[in-house]
């Protein structure tokens, strides 16, 4: 991934916390100098100017610059942050030379550019810092008498130790992060193989309808509630027929073909509620939930008319039927026992004459 994308799309909204955060900085270090001037009784015109007028103006100049690139400036801004930052400091060590220490304060933008998760941020900074310090010792002569040999090369290294603690932080933030993104990423994809293999495990692979295992548990749990809830529910069992002499004449794979025509008309007739499964071989399955014993003899009839309007390119010329058996649920049957009626409808419309429908009122209506 490269480092720029690494949290970027938070960069804006913390260049503006770091600003506001600069603002608050740049008051409490007037607040605190102008108390201490008054506690020390050295408030005199000239130290309100070297301590707080003008370092204060020239970091608030800083902010006031800063504030205008924010608004210019959309995905460069924590380059500005870190420049921002190394400004502010340098001044207030030049204006503050005599404090002991006060030198450490070229460490912080360092610390601030960590933030940002970029290893060239992270270095340039330190190189900024390095040069603001040779600069600012070379050009102010109070500073530079305060800075003794020993400060000239411990500094610099200490800068340099800092960049490269902070680049290891961030290293080992970013590999958290990394390890973290891995971890859901893994989530993710058990959880769509579960998916897929649920789904894998309830379906027929050669029609795409659900597979016998997902008829047995889906009309378990029908006929558990249809008591209770007081719904209807039919069950159709189709067969095709003479089967068998389209693969002999054929062959296998032009059976699959037809197989799979017919599994598409079944698929398009059905409603959003009922549910469609190959049973086995060339025999198929619908539940219908809650609809009128009518409703369901007109799908099954569409669906039958559709299967005998359909052309098999393989079969040449000629056309393929299904026989239907259609079944009620009545209240306490069990699930085999409403298969066993279905089926036995079916073998009764093959016994008329197949390419059509029977059911318990057929049989009568006759
Ligand atoms: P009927 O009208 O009485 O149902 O006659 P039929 O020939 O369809 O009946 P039968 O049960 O004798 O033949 C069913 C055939 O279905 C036999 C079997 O080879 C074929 N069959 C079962 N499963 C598949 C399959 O997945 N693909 C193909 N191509 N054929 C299959
Ligand atoms: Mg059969
Ligand atoms: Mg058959």
């Amino acid at each position: 991934m490269k480092q720029d994308d690494f949290l970027g799309m938070n960069n804006r909204r913390w260049n503006r916390k770091s600003l506001n955060s600069f603002w608050w900085v740049l008051l409490l270090v007037l607040l605190a100098e102008e108390i201490m001037l008054l506690l020390s009784r050295g408030g005199g015109w000239e130290a309100q100017m070297r301590y707080m007028l003008i370092p204060g103006g020239i970091n608030f100049g800083i902010l006031c610059l800063g504030e205008l690139l924010y608004l210019r400036l959309k995905s460069a801004y924590h380059w500005v942050v870190v420049g921002m930052t190394t400004l502010i400091c340098t001044v207030l060590i030049v204006a503050h030379h005599s404090l002991d220490y006060i030198q450490a304060l070229w460490i912080l933008p360092i610390v601030v550019s960590i933030m940002y998760f970029q290893r060239r941020l992270v270095v340039y900074t330190a190189l900024m810092n390095l040069s603001a310090f040779l600069i600012a010792t070379s050009l102010f002569p109070a500073l530079r008498d305060r800075t003794s040999l020993v400060e000239w090369l411990v500094i610099p290294l200490i800068l340099g130790v800092s960049a490269f603690v902070a680049m290891n932080s961030m290293e080992r933030g970013m590999e958290l992060l990394q390890e973290l993104r891995m971890e859901s990423v893994d989530k993710q994809n058990l959880m769509i193989q579960n998916v897929i293999k649920d789904k894998m495990v309830r379906t027929d692979p050669l029609t795409g309808l659900y597979n016998r295992a997902a008829l047995n548990e889906h009309l378990e749990m029908l006929l558990r509630y249809a008591d209770s809830e007081g719904f209807s529910l039919h069950v159709a069992m189709m067969d095709v027929d003479f089967f068998k002499s389209v693969n002999d004449t054929f062959g296998h794979q032009a059976g699959d073909q037809v197989l799979k025509r017919i599994a598409s008309a079944i698929r398009e007739g059905v409603g959003s509620s009922d549910f469609a499964a190959r049973y086995g071989g060339e025999e198929f399955t619908i539940v219908f939930t809650d609809r009128t014993l009518e409703e369901v003899r007109q799908v099954l009839e569409r669906i039958r008319e559709n299967v005998e309007l359909q052309e098999h390119p393989g079969l040449e010329g000629r056309r393929v039927t299904i026989s239907i058996g259609l079944h009620p649920y009545g209240k306490g049957m069990e699930a085999d026992r409403l298969l066993e009626h279905a089926d036995a409808y079916l073998y009764q419309a093959k016994r008329k004459g197949r390419n059509r429908i029977c059911d318990h009122l057929t049989s009568t209506e006759a």
